[in-house]
């Protein structure tokens, strides 16, 4: 049994009233350890850790705290194969995708906001015919709340640790207690790499007990926010009255346009990463696939050869493409969602059903699923399913395909697959979501502002967004 334990100033501790959480392996359905349901006398601890923290750590120079960060970020990487096997086993998710994408992509979080705080710069602006200059000061704004979810457990939980305290906040973060173990192992590099006691501190439990404490905690005056649509309605309703500042990633229901002038070999083999990369568990994944109508029964065959190709399995073994879904709880929930394309009259043209692997006959494993629908006004349409399931359905015209890509609450992502440059500019300006994606799919620069609007979320993370985000503005008038 491995038993986690609150991170609270640069020490670890059980939770005070010895409340404890199972931790599952999804991929064999056991409980392999245990983790704190942390109370909010715990996360009071931790807020008081962060706050003695704050007045050093907001007064260490630029260089200091980039050179920790990027020591962070050195030993993330110089641990990378015993922090995928953790994310895998916690997580399900296959560990090549763990080595290649998730532990890299938590190192790089440190190093990129270990660089952009030295060149981030406030501004000021001369009143000219005034005698008078303004400069604005860039403040942090002291204890800050950090709540992550379970599907890049790391990689989304160092997102928002690392510009928080690159810009000279303390911290206060709560990773998924889906999927607590790398949030955990990462106490012990941050001290290992001089990151002073008490600048992060990381509380495990439940959203609503741990999570809610956090949110409702009047003095954590800023809460980063990445999860379900749901539950960043529920915390702006808390937050909204208390006046903090609220970033908010939240679901998605990304649409895939693809038109038949597009690189088809390109397109084809990245649209089954962008359906079924973690096992469809990321919000930018394409759920809505819509294809141009001359090349729909040709993309139907090629796709569902592919999506047959794909290897379910062990998680830990390197040839695994489709690992485990994240919880038995999920799984069922993605099946309910097969169940009712079903009951909705659609068809399921490939998988839609459990996968029992041999030996590890209690883990959570799906079919990759590929559904034809008729409408795109139904529910597997509509609703975030977040896992492997995807949607297909043919278009004519750029604008029927345009209206339905917006037809939906959310606006995380879109991908846009096309040689017309004129079509993809014109697209690009009239969807209604945060990110475009032309001929590609998640490819990551971390310098340009990252989340959605409409029931995706508020606000952006990356590059200088997030350090505005974690800095109060305040602008000060001299005359002279
Ligand atoms: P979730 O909303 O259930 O939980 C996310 C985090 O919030 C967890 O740490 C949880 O414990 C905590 N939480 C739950 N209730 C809370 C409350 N009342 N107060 C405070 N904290 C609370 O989401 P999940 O199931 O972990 O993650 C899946 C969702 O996350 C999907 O909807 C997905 O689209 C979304 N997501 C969005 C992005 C993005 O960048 N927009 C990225 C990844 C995942």
């Amino acid at each position: 049994m491995k038993t986690i334990q609150n991170y609270i100033n640069g020490s670890y501790h059980n939770p005070l009233n010895d409340d404890w959480l199972d931790n599952y392996c999804p991929a064999d359905g056991t409980i392999y350890g245990k983790l704190p349901n942390s109370s909010a006398e715990d996360v009071e601890n931790a807020y008081i850790a962060a706050k003695s923290a704050f007045p050093s750590w907001s007064q260490t120079p630029l260089e200091e705290r980039s050179h920790i960060l990027i020591k962070i970020s050195e030993l993330l990487e110089a641990n990378l194969q015993r922090l995928a096997e953790a994310e895998s086993m916690d997580n399900g998710k296959p560990i090549g995708l763990a080595k290649t994408v998730d532990i890299p992509r938590a190192a790089s979080n440190f190093r990129f906001f270990g660089n952009a705080i030295t060149q981030f710069a406030s501004e000021s602006h001369e009143s000219v015919g005034m005698d008078a200059i303004n400069y604005t000061l860039r403040q942090p704004i002291g204890v800050v709340g950090c709540i992550s979810p379970w599907n890049l457990p790391l990689y989304l939980f160092t997102w928002k640790i690392a510009p928080a305290i690159a810009a000279g906040n303390c911290v206060v973060a709560k990773p998924s207690e889906v999927t607590p173990m790398t949030a955990y192992l990462l106490g012990d590099i941050c001290a290992e790499a001089g990151l002073p006691r008490g600048v992060l501190n990381i509380v495990h439990g439940l959203g609503t007990t741990t999570g809610q404490a956090i949110v409702e905690h009047p003095d954590i005056m800023a809460i980063s926010f990445t999860g379900g649509t749901k539950t960043g309605a529920q915390i702006a309703k808390i937050a909204a009255p208390m006046f903090k500042k609220l970033s908010l990633e939240l679901g998605g229901k990304n649409p895939n346009m693809i038109f038949a002038d597009c690189d088809y070999r390109n397109m084809l083999e990245t649209t089954i990463r962008s359906s079924f990369a973690n096992q469809g568990q990321i919000c930018l994944c394409g759920s809505r696939i819509f294809v141009e109508a001359p090349i729909y029964k040709k993309f139907k065959t090629d796709f569902i050869a592919k999506v047959e190709a794909l290897k379910i399995g062990d998680p830990s073994n390197k040839d695994t493409d489709i690992g485990a879904l994240v919880s038995k709880e999920h799984m069922e929930k993605v099946m309910a969602y097969i169940k009712i394309a079903k009951e909705e009259g659609h068809t399921v043209l490939c998988g839609g059903n459990r996968v029992n692997i041999k030996g590890l006959e209690k883990g959570c494993y799906l079919e990759p699923t590929v559904i034809e629908v008729e409408s795109d006004a139904c529910r597997v349409n509509q609703e975030e399913i977040f896992g492997p399931v995807v949607t297909l359905m043919p278009f004519n015209r750029e604008e029927e395909a345009l209206q339905m890509a917006n037809s939906v609450k959310y606006g995380l992502s879109a991908t846009v697959w096309t040689s017309n440059l004129s079509r993809a500019m014109r697209l690009s300006n009239q969807l209604q979501t945060g990110i475009v994606w032309v001929n590609t799919w998640m490819l990551r620069d971390l310098r340009t502002p990252f989340g959605g609007i409409k029931a995706s979320g508020v606000g952006r993370e990356g590059g200088f967004e997030a350090l505005r985000f974690f800095t109060e503005p305040k602008n000060v008038c001299i005359k002279y």
